[in-house]
C-alpha cells in the first residue's frame, strides 16, 4: 500500500508591520503530530522565519522581511507593506527539491493575511500538479465562504470545526485508513504538537484548554470553540517535562482561559510546575483575566517561573467595560494589581492590554486607562481592535467601517484603523501610543 507523503506549511504573510510575539502555528503542527500517529510520513515548511541573530532571551524576534507593493485594494493606505518570511522563490526551490508531496496542508492564520496562504497553495499546485491539497485554520473558520472562492487550487477548505470532513478527505481522497481520528476538543489524548519538525524550538506554546467561559462582544474564541475544554494538569505538566528533556527552557501559554475554575485546573497544575526539580520561563501574550487573579495564584505565577503576566483591561470606562463583557472592573483590576505586586512583580513586568479603535470609541477613552494604568505603576500596552467576522461587535458595526470588512478580509486589518472617526483619529491614535511609552 501507498502510504502518502504529507507536507504541512506555514505561509509567509504579508502586512504593514509583524514580529514574531511568541508565535506558533500551533494547530498545524498538531494536525501534523495526529496523523504521524496513523504512520503518514509528515514534513513541514515554516515560511515565517525569524531573523535569529536577533532573537530576544525570551524568545521573541523580527520575522525576515522585505518591502513590496501594496495589492489594490490597499493602495491608498500612507503606510509601507512588507511580506514577512520565507519568499515564493524560496518557497518553490525548497519544495522543487523534495520529493512530490501526495498531500500539502497549509495554514492560514489571521484573516487578512490570507494572500500569502492563497500564493503557497499556487505555488504547490505548479510545482507538485498531482498533490492534494488542503487549507485550514482561522480565516476557513471565519470566512469560510471567502476561503473557499480565494483558495481555487485547494481540494479541501475545512474549518477547524470540522476536523471529521479533513479525516474523511485522507480516507477517501488518498484511499489511507487513519487508525488514529481524535477530535481537536480532546485535549487529554492528543499527541503533543510536531514542534521536533522545526529546525530549532525556541519556546513551546502549552495548550491548557479551549474556548472561554466569557462572551466578550469582540472576541471570536466563543464561535470558534462552542464549549469549554479543559486539559488535565498531568497532562500539561507532563508535556512540559517532554520538552524540557529536549532542551526547551521557554513555554508560553496562549489560552484566554487559564485562570477560570483555578482551584481545578491553574492552581494544581502551577504548584505541579513549582515543584518540578528545575525552573522554566513562562509567558502569557494573550494576556490573562484579572478578576481571577488572587494572592495564591500570584505567588504561584512567581513560583512557577511566569518571567512576567500580561493582563487584559480594555477598557476603564464602565459602560464599555459591560457592554463589551463584563469581564473585569476597576476594583478587581487593582485587587489583582495588588496581589501581583505583593507577590514581587516589578513595574516592568507587569504588561496591561487596552483596546484602542473599537466602534465609535473616543480617544479620551484610551488616555484615561493610559494614565490610569500609570497611576498604578504598570505597562500600558494599547491593543488595536480588529474586526473579526463571527462576533456581535463585527455584525452590529461592520456597515460602518470605513473599509469594507465584510466584503474581504484584506480589509479586517487593524493597522487599517477601520473605525477612525473625527473623535478618534489616526493621529489620535499615533499621539496615544506615543503617550503610553512615556516615563517607560
Ligand atoms: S476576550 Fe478573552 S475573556 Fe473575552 S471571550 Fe475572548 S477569550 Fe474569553
Amino acid at each position: 500500500m501507498h502510504i502518502p507523503r504529507v507536507l504541512a506549511v506555514n505561509p509567509h504573510i504579508y502586512d504593514f508591520a509583524a514580529y514574531n510575539f511568541w508565535s506558533s502555528p500551533l494547530g498545524l503542527l498538531y494536525i501534523s503530530s495526529i496523523l504521524r500517529q496513523s504512520g503518514l510520513p509528515v514534513e513541514f515548511v515554516d515560511c515565517m522565519l525569524v531573523k535569529e541573530d536577533r532573537r530576544k532571551p525570551d524568545g521573541r524576534g523580527p520575522f525576515i522581511k522585505e518591502k513590496v507593493p501594496k495589492p489594490d485594494a490597499l493602495r491608498a493606505v500612507p503606510k509601507q507593506f512588507r511580506r514577512y518570511g520565507m519568499s515564493p522563490d524560496e518557497f518553490t526551490r525548497i519544495l522543487a527539491a523534495r520529493e512530490p508531496p501526495d498531500l500539502v496542508l497549509i495554514t492560514s492564520i489571521m484573516t487578512y493575511w490570507y494572500r500569502g496562504a492563497v500564493e503557497i497553495s499556487e505555488i504547490v499546485r505548479r510545482t507538485c500538479p498531482k498533490a492534494k491539497i488542503v487549507v485550514g485554520g482561522i480565516y476557513p473558520t471565519l470566512c469560510y465562504e471567502q476561503a473557499r472562492w480565494n483558495f481555487k487550487e485547494a481540494d479541501l477548505v475545512v474549518p477547524s470545526n470540522d476536523i471529521g470532513a479533513f479525516y474523511r478527505f485522507i480516507e477517501g481522497g488518498l484511499g489511507y485508513t487513519l487508525s488514529f481520528k481524535p477530535m481537536l476538543d480532546d485535549l487529554d489524548i492528543l499527541p503533543y504538537p510536531a514542534h521536533d519538525l522545526l529546525d530549532h524550538i525556541p519556546f513551546v506554546p502549552i495548550l491548557t484548554s479551549l474556548g472561554c467561559a466569557f462572551r466578550c462582544t469582540y472576541c471570536a474564541t466563543p464561535y470558534m470553540h462552542r464549549g469549554m475544554t479543559r486539559r488535565s494538569p498531568e497532562s500539561v505538566l507532563s508535556e512540559i517535562i517532554y520538552w524540557h528533556d529536549r532542551g526547551v527552557r521557554r513555554f508560553v501559554v496562549y489560552d484566554d482561559s487559564l485562570l477560570y475554575s483555578s482551584e481545578k485546573f491553574a492552581k494544581p497544575l502551577l504548584r505541579k510546575i513549582a515543584g518540578l526539580p528545575y525552573s522554566i520561563d513562562i509567558y502569557n501574550p494573550n494576556a490573562v483575566n484579572a478578576a481571577f487573579i488572587d494572592d495564591e495564584i500570584a505567588e504561584l505565577f512567581v513560583r512557577s517561573g511566569f518571567r512576567e503576566v500580561r493582563i487584559g483591561l480594555e477598557s476603564i470606562e464602565p459602560s464599555v467595560q459591560s457592554s463589551t463583557g463584563g469581564k473585569v472592573t476597576g476594583a478587581i483590576f487593582e485587587r489583582a494589581i495588588g496581589a501581583l505586586k505583593n507577590a514581587g512583580y516589578r513595574r516592568e513586568q507587569l504588561s496591561v492590554y487596552i483596546l484602542a479603535g473599537l466602534p465609535r470609541q473616543a480617544w479620551q477613552d484610551v488616555r484615561h486607562a493610559i494614565d490610569y494604568l500609570k497611576s498604578l505603576d504598570v505597562v500600558p500596552h494599547i491593543a488595536e481592535y480588529t474586526p473579526i467576522p463571527h462576533t456581535p461587535m463585527f455584525d452590529q458595526f461592520k456597515d460602518i467601517a470605513r473599509f469594507p470588512v465584510a466584503a474581504d478580509a484584506i480589509y479586517q486589518n487593524n493597522a487599517l484603523f477601520p473605525y477612525a472617526w473625527e473623535g478618534f483619529t489616526e493621529d489620535d491614535l499615533n499621539r496615544l501610543k506615543r503617550y503610553a511609552k512615556e516615563d517607560r
